[in-house]
């Protein structure tokens, strides 16, 4: 594997703090789907990607993409990246890290006046967070040509629709279908990412090999009870649902971890809320995550059933509305060989280790198989300003993605 020299990581990282530097809040990172510092971010890219010798152009769902042809013109695509757009109040590296180690790889080949048996592009994704317009994650889904009817519909909290966000953005809504790559997928698609975790850096490993990204289910659990006075009501009168709920919530840790799942309550209401009055009812998100499909529809029927006797045991009721459920995507099982590899020979241990977060990568797997890598970030911390990576682990992350792209460049 060819080892990078100090000047490209460099050069990355000037790149990096480039793009952070573009936000639509002054003091903060804040670059959301289709707005002006999106823009200017994009425009960075794409004259990078220029630079570097690359066809570059904004596709008509607002990604950026640059094409860096193979040893023939009818060669396969390697596609590489990760999304441009952030969180309010955002990191320097989720979403960035990728793009910005894919340049460096064309660059590297590109100085070297290199092509592989593959083409190379790079994708800067336009929306992934989904944090403008309702968890949507427009770019990656508009390459892969499955974009919901309704999107140009949907608006962000200053009532701002996402179709007149797209033409502010210059470009047409109703020409987003055509960002779709299903008649050109690519060979591959592959994302180096910050692992927005804590397991890489507990392990001592810059780098770790995705497996796969989980699974979701998203759940609303209402408790109804019966509120009463707070010095009146004896103890064993009550049917109290914050006590139930506190119950309910155990339930869900004891039983994700018997089924090794991941499992969160987020969020919690109380009706009434008032220090002096027993909660009639109570309101909770809970949000369950697995790599195995099976094990997390085990865990819910589980946790239904055990709500099911606390409501029993307490003479109320325990509603549980699923709002949302995704399955399971796996990782490409000859890219994360590849990977393995790579990253045996940069370190003692390979790490595998699934992304409990989504990324693009679910929607690239409609059109091809996906692989992704993490780099190891500070405390595990991410969508916070205060994301952290090491230039070294950013110049190891460089090295990993151009071996890899190399080797499935091979076929
Ligand atoms: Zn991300």
């Amino acid at each position: 594997m060819s080892v990078s020299d100090r000047s490209e990581a460099q050069r990355a990282w000037r790149r990096l703090e480039a793009l952070a530097a573009c936000t639509d809040e002054p003091g903060r990172i804040t670059r959301l789907a289709f707005s002006p510092a999106l823009k200017r971010a994009n425009a960075l890219v794409l004259g990078w990607m220029r630079e570097i010798g690359m066809t570059a152009s904004i596709d008509p769902a607002g990604n950026v993409v640059g094409r860096y042809e193979g040893l023939s013109v009818d060669a396969p695509t390697i596609m590489l990246g990760s999304h441009l757009d952030t969180v309010r109040d955002g990191g320097r590296y989720d979403g960035p890290l990728g793009v910005i180690a894919g340049l460096a790889v064309v660059e590297r080949l590109a100085s070297a006046s290199r092509r592989l048996p593959a083409a190379i592009e790079i994708v800067g994704f336009a929306d992934e967070e989904g944090t403008r317009f309702g968890g949507s994650v427009l770019g990656s889904m508009a390459m892969a040509g499955i974009v919901p009817p309704d999107w140009p519909a949907r608006v962000d909290i200053d009532g701002v629709s996402a179709g007149k966000a797209v033409i502010a953005f210059g470009l047409d809504p109703a020409r987003i279908s055509e960002a779709s790559r299903r008649q050109k997928a690519p060979l591959a698609y592959v994302e180096l990412h910050i692992e927005q975790g804590p397991i890489l850096e507990g392990r001592d490993a810059a780098l770790g090999c995705v497996t796969g990204i989980a699974g979701a289910l998203r759940a609303k659990v209402t408790v109804s009870g019966k509120a009463g006075h707070a010095g009146t009501v004896p103890m064993d009168m009550r049917a109290d649902s914050l006590v139930a709920a506190s119950e309910c919530i155990l339930a869900v840790e004891r039983v994700a971890k018997q089924f090794q799942c991941i499992a969160t309550v987020g969020q919690i209401r109380c009706h009434p809320n008032a220090t002096n009055v027993i909660a009639g009812s109570v309101t909770f998100s809970l949000d369950i995550r697995s790599l195995e499909d099976g094990s997390k529809s085990a865990a819910v029927a589980d946790i239904v059933r055990a709500f099911a006797a606390i409501a029993e045991n307490r003479r109320l009721r325990v509603e549980t509305e699923v709002t949302s459920n995704t399955d399971a995507t796996l990782c490409d099982a000859r890219l994360t060989g590849i990977i393995r590899d790579v990253l045996a020979e940069i370190g003692p241990t390979v790490v595998e280790l699934p992304s409990g977060a989504g990324h693009d990568g679910l929607n690239m797997a409609h059109i091809a198989p996906i692989a992704m890598i993490f780099v190891r970030c500070k405390d595990g911390l991410s969508h916070h300003p205060d994301e952290s990576i090491t230039i070294d682990d950013l110049a190891i992350g460089i090295d990993a993605l151009s071996a890899t792209c190399t080797m499935a460049a091979a076929g």
